[in-house]
């Protein structure tokens, strides 16, 4: 089982008037840090707030007959397109989700109609939760990155990039479960095989990099961070995103969370973007020089918007901000 080019075209035509299309537009301010054209790929401005309502679609439209609700784990935004999409089917949805999921996410997937378990502290709580409502109530579940339908639809984000920009020289996206990373890098480089498709993720629990550099998934504890949609595990079983990633992945890049604060804030304060802490972690890798970039154009996804208002603006009023026991001390823009 893997994905190819065929399958990405493929979700193209069933997310094609909802998922599709976002903005793609260069950021001159980031292109003088980057000494490049560096452009931003808005997947802050999907209906739900972010990418994966792409994925979410595409599973959803995949889903053999006679299926009458489905169910998954998620940080707040697979939930959340998987909400939508399953609504638009008429489908029961039911979301599972940990503690350390933001208010803001939980909200949003309620307001959806989508019924929410919150569960532990952890996204192997939730799988957990998730995977007995498949047994005992009939529920089929959705992976939020480990799925072959879910892939292709987050490449869709890649054709359109390289469709625009056949000439860019990099990507740097956001990494957690890898579905994103994969179902790009597979779109990036059937377009352009030169190309560098770079994940980038936090310091605090970056479960892919440790995959990768152990040869196979391993267990890691999960930690609250301002990239709070990168959390989770890849999962012990992973079948597909994590060897696609290990495949077509040219390096992956950590960043710390005041690396973070400062791409959240030089997003807003100079492109005027609102953007969540997962969304920034290209940006952050390289205003912070934590990768060397190739010679050429260079462009990054901004994955989503889904945060709690209170945190974005101390974040970008320069205050300190608390997410459970960690504390991000805050720096005023330009001080
Ligand atoms: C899910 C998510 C990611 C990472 O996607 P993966 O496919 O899990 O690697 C990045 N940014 C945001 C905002 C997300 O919700």
């Amino acid at each position: 089982m893997t994905v190819t080019l065929a399958d990405i075209l493929a979700a193209r035509r069933i997310i094609r008037g909802v998922a599709d299309a976002t903005p793609f537009v260069p950021s001159p301010f980031m292109a003088k840090a980057a000494g490049h054209d560096f452009l931003l790929k808005l997947e802050n401005m999907q209906p739900v707030g972010a990418f994966k309502l792409r994925g979410a679609l595409n599973a959803v439209a995949h889903l053999p007959e006679g299926v009458t609700g489905v169910t998954c784990c998620s940080t707040g935004n697979h939930g959340r397109g998987v909400a939508f999409a399953a609504k638009a089917r008429g489908l029961r949805a039911v979301i599972c989700m940990s503690e350390l999921v933001p208010e803001a996410k939980v909200a949003g997937i309620r307001a959806l109609g989508a019924e929410v378990r919150i569960v532990g502290r952890s996204q192997d709580a939730a799988l957990a939760e998730s995977r007995r409502l498949c047994v005992a109530e009939g529920l089929v579940e959705i992976s939020p990155f480990d799925d072959p339908h879910v892939i292709a639809g987050q490449g869709t984000i890649g054709l359109e990039m390289l469709e625009a920009r056949p000439d860019l020289a990099a990507i740097l996206v956001p990494l957690s479960g890898g579905g994103l990373a994969a179902g790009v890098a597979v779109a990036a480089k059937a377009v352009n095989p030169g190309i560098r498709v770079i994940g980038v993720t936090m310091e605090r629990g970056a479960a892919m990099h440790a995959a990768l550099r152990a040869g196979h998934p391993v267990e890691v504890t999960e930690e609250p961070s301002l990239a709070d949609s990168l959390g989770g595990g890849i999962g012990m079983e992973n079948r597909l995103s994590f060897p696609l990633c290990q495949a077509l992945l040219d390096e992956v890049v950590l960043v710390s969370e005041e690396e973070i604060r400062d791409a959240m804030q030089v997003l807003y304060h100079e492109d005027r973007i609102v953007a969540e802490g997962a969304s920034v972690t290209g940006i952050a890798a390289m205003l912070s020089g934590r990768v060397t970039l190739p010679d050429g154009p260079v462009a990054t996804i901004v994955t989503g918007r889904n945060l709690d208002m209170s945190v974005f603006t101390k974040v970008v009023a320069g205050e300190d901000v608390r997410i459970g026991d960690l504390v991000v001390r805050g720096k005023r823009y330009g001080a």
